[in-house]
């Protein structure tokens, strides 16, 4: 039977091709987005998952925009105003491809950094939207061509992820935020304000999210997958009702409703005595790991390939000399480390501006992301 077009210009993903050697056992991966296993927290889910066992009213069909214990605790804790709603969603990814399916008809205008989160792209590819990029520098996007894309192109979305970009580990300074914010507000574009990593800062302050600079003009994207764990498939929207709404109904046909188990599982979680020392766990884990990558590219590698520095989230962009980035971690992988290229993180047709690679640092152990480093000294030694 014959595909639908959308379906059709979707490429094959580059990850999971990585993905599927990375699991050899002699390859030390750094190309999944994966949290660490250990950062799970089991022994809570286990008191709280025994307790939820004795109420069969959860194991029922359930509303379609959340569990409502969970949609509480959502409304008190992200300061929802009074014409917000949110909804609860199966990982925000499912939220990325609602929004994309509630908004965006073909050729109606996105904008995205460059590089990008390969599942938003392939949602608005899917969408067949007119995917327009703007570069990413080391502070958020290139503030003078995001103007020029707004004024030009007239886009409807702006999808960002502000705090630890995936790829480039970014995180927008306060003034970016603000002219960001601003500029949504002159040109009256929606932000698709995506952001998994924020409760994964180890360094410097919490920033304003640039959905609270401009309220009326936002629609937030959160993810429990990266301190609770990614297999309870759960996240949130939230925005001003009108833009939810239609959302809610859209879920409705597309899934009925999220696990409520698992609502309640998380809920229990977030409101649990030991929930602020579990993120604070996660934190310490991920900026040691951090600081144990970057002290091995400093050692390892030459001057030529350069990190840039993060606070938080899970990955790490390093820039080399321009070179093929394909060809490059395909010699990384037969050299038994697995690397995932800066050319996946475009739209299908178009040219990335860097020469990189994302490097994942939380879920391989201490020694061998040293080792992993040190393996690419030696490949590297021969292509850049
Ligand atoms: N947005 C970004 C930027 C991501 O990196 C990811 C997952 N890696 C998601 C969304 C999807 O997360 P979830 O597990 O909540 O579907």
């Amino acid at each position: 039977m014959e595909l639908t077009q959308s379906l059709q210009c979707l490429q094959p993903s580059y990850i999971r091709e990585i993905l599927a050697v990375a699991g050899d056992p002699n390859t030390i991966s750094l190309a999944g987005g994966l949290p660490a296993e250990q950062s799970f927290p089991m022994p809570i889910f286990q008191s709280i998952m025994s307790q939820l066992a004795n109420d069969s009213s959860l194991f029922q069909y359930g509303p379609t925009q959340g569990y409502a214990p969970l949609l509480d605790y959502c409304d008190q804790h992200f300061s929802l105003s009074p014409t917000d709603q949110s909804l609860v969603t199966t990982g925000s990814q499912q939220g990325l491809d609602l929004i994309a399916r509630a908004y965006l008809n073909p050729s109606d205008g996105i904008v995205m950094e460059a590089p990008s989160y390969l599942g938003a792209v392939q949602v608005f590819e899917l969408a067949q939207a007119r995917i327009i990029q703007v570069d990413q520098t080391s502070d958020g996007p290139d503030l003078t061509q995001l103007e020029q894309c707004f004024a030009q192109h007239s886009p409807k979305l702006f999808y960002a992820v502000p705090d630890f970009h995936n790829p480039t580990g970014v995180c927008w300074s306060l003034a970016v935020r603000k002219q960001v914010a601003q500029l949504c507000r002159r040109y009256d574009v929606v932000l698709i304000e995506d952001a998994p990593y924020r409760e994964l800062r180890f360094a410097g302050e919490m920033l304003p999210m640039v959905s609270e600079l401009c309220p009326e003009q936002a629609i937030v994207l959160r993810s429990f997958s990266k301190y609770a764990s990614p297999g309870i498939r759960l996240g949130v929207i939230t925005g001003e009702s009108h833009y939810i709404h239609p959302l809610i109904t859209l879920k409705q046909a597309s899934d009925l409703h999220s696990s409520l188990p698992m609502q309640a599982l998380l809920l229990g979680l977030l409101t649990h005595d030991h929930f602020p020392q579990h993120l604070q766990a996660i934190r310490a884990l991920y900026e040691s790991r951090y600081k144990i990558l970057a002290s091995a590219i400093a050692e390892y590698l030459p001057d030529s390939c350069s990190a840039w520095p993060i606070e938080g989230g899970m990955f790490l962009w390093l820039i080399l000399p321009t070179c093929d980035v394909n060809t490059l971690a395909k010699t990384l992988l037969k050299n038994g480390v697995a690397v995932v290229p800066s050319s996946v993180f475009y739209p299908a047709h178009m040219e990335g501006s860097y020469s990189a690679l994302r490097l994942n640092f939380t879920n391989a152990e201490p020694e061998a992301l040293v080792k992993a480093v040190s393996r690419m000294a030696s490949a590297l030694a021969g292509e850049v």
